[in-house]
């Protein structure tokens, strides 16, 4: 199974990618994540996504696809994955379509987790207010949706193209948005 979870920020997609990684037994991969481990610890990759981060920006395409690769490259997700926060950019659904070619699978599904632009401001400030990331201020957060709108939003459509994409509505408590998350995969044929 080889899945991109999609959404802008606040949608929930960190939380849901979890469960649906947990039930499909593959792993969750969270670029945000990963940047954010390597900001904690201080590597020369974590140095460099910082500055783009902080300023509600994305870390280049170039360093975000290397970084990717590597990941995916892992044992544990030779069986599958599912992807968190990329790809966020046309150059980064190319990076990946060759990835994943090169490994002779396919995309299985993009789940695309709809919200309302304000409901998702107002979670990411009380989550600010909780987890104090440094780019949870709210100038960042209307930057980090800017960005989002221009750069990743695109990508729903390149997507649905491919009749690949499955919408689900992300309003609700966690649990209802998970089981609508299933019920809508469970009619995605597994390569
Ligand atoms: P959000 O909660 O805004 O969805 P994430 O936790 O997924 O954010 O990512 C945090 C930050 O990490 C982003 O604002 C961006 O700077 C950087 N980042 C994560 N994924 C990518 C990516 N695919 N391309 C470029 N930058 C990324």
């Amino acid at each position: 199974m080889r899945l991109i979870i999609m959404g802008p920020p606040g949608a929930g997609k960190g939380t849901q990618a979890r469960y649906i990684a947990e039930h499909f037994g593959i792993p969750a991969i969270s670029t945000g994540d990963i940047f954010r481990a390597n900001v904690s610890q201080g590597t020369p990759l974590g140095v460099e996504a910082k500055r783009y981060m902080d300023a509600g920006e994305y870390v280049p395409d170039e360093i975000t696809n290397r970084m990717v690769r590597n990941r995916i490259d892992e044992p544990d997700a030779k069986q599958g994955f599912l992807l968190d926060g990329y790809p966020r950019t046309l150059a980064q659904v190319e990076e990946l379509d060759g990835m994943i070619k090169f490994t002779g699978h396919q995309l299985d599904a993009v789940l695309s987790v709809v919200v309302d632009k304000d409901e998702v401001v107002k979670r990411l400030l009380q989550r600010a207010q909780i987890e104090g990331r440094a780019d949870d201020t709210e100038d960042v957060i209307r930057r980090r949706q800017e960005v989002y709108l221009e750069q990743t939003q695109p990508l729903i459509q390149v997507y649905g193209e491919r009749d690949i994409l499955v919408e689900v509505d992300g309003l609700g408590e966690v649990d209802e948005v998970t089981k609508r998350i299933f019920d809508a995969l469970d009619v995605v044929p597994e390569s």
